[in-house]
């Protein structure tokens, strides 16, 4: 189970079905793309000595960081006509104004990260794997943690806040496994809001919160058997792929598939960019 896709059926059950069991296409939105390339240019800055790292040289990295991510996604090469294409570079320039929106919330020459692009994995006792991938985790000569993620999507920092917690929590608390020491800070940092969120988790709260990833969990595979997934509407699904499929909009699912084997808990770069 991947927090994007446990976040999914939190939200909306049928939204977890259309995406995790059909495996309905999405098209990528330029945004989505715009965050993957820029998570992808803060991962090479903090390869870079800390002396490197200021807003010039992370502006320079964006382009090479572009042709790689459209290397390795041949589906996002069809977002602009050509590499002429004038939108092209007011996407890049929109690109660089997240950068800008970086900078001011940190400065990467100040300290060295414990880990980027991190991909942590923990099995509860219940048997269920949690995986995902987390931007940076800090560790302070103290030995205190700090996870950190970037957020760099259009939607407003409010609709999205309590999913990203959410989200923080499960990196939280698989990390806490791992390491023996519950994270001190979870930080979200908006971007676009040029706005940064912390937030401090205690251990009985993320056992509570285990619970909640096992009730998720067991909710699924009760869906899964019947393939009983509800709509769950609410404004989040202005930002949703699937409304002609969707009765809550008057569209009918395509039929029931069954529960794939293996499930489909891995999550995509564009997951982690909302
Ligand atoms: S449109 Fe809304 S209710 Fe329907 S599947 Fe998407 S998120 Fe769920």
């Amino acid at each position: 189970m991947s927090p994007s896709r446990a976040g999914d059926f939190k939200q909306c059950p049928l939204l977890y079905r259309f995406r995790a069991v059909d495996r309905l296409p999405e098209v990528p939105t330029r945004a989505q793309v715009r965050g993957t390339v820029v998570h992808a240019v803060l991962e090479d800055l903090f390869g870079l000595p800390a002396g490197e790292r200021t807003p010039e040289v992370a502006k320079n990295l964006l382009g090479p960081a572009w042709e790689r991510v459209r290397e390795e996604r041949p589906e996002f090469a069809g977002l602009f006509d050509s590499a002429d294409d004038p939108e092209l570079g007011e996407w890049l320039l929109s690109a660089e104004g997240l950068l800008d929106g970086y900078f001011e919330l940190e400065d990467p020459r100040r300290f060295e990260p414990d880990a980027r692009e991190l991909l942590v994995e923990s099995e509860l006792p219940s048997g269920v794997l949690l995986r995902g991938y987390v931007d940076r985790v800090d560790v302070a000569p103290t030995g205190e943690i700090r996870v950190v993620d970037y957020k760099t999507g259009a939607a407003p920092r409010l609709v999205g806040e309590a999913k990203a917690l959410f989200q923080m929590k499960f990196y939280a608390l698989v990390l806490w496994k791992l390491r023996g020491v519950v994270p001190r800070q979870l930080r979200l940092m908006y971007l676009a809001d040029k706005q940064a969120l912390a937030y401090t988790p205690d251990e009985a709260e993320l056992t509570r919160f285990e619970r909640t990833l096992e009730a998720i969990w067991e909710a699924i595979l009760r869906a899964g058997r019947t393939g009983d997934f509800r709509p769950n509407p609410s404004r989040l699904c202005d930002y949703c792929d699937h409304k002609a499929f969707c009765p809550a909009f008057d569209g009918t699912p395509p039929p029931y598939p069954g529960w794939p084997e293996p499930d489909a808990s891995v999550e995509t770069p564009l997951d982690r960019v909302d």
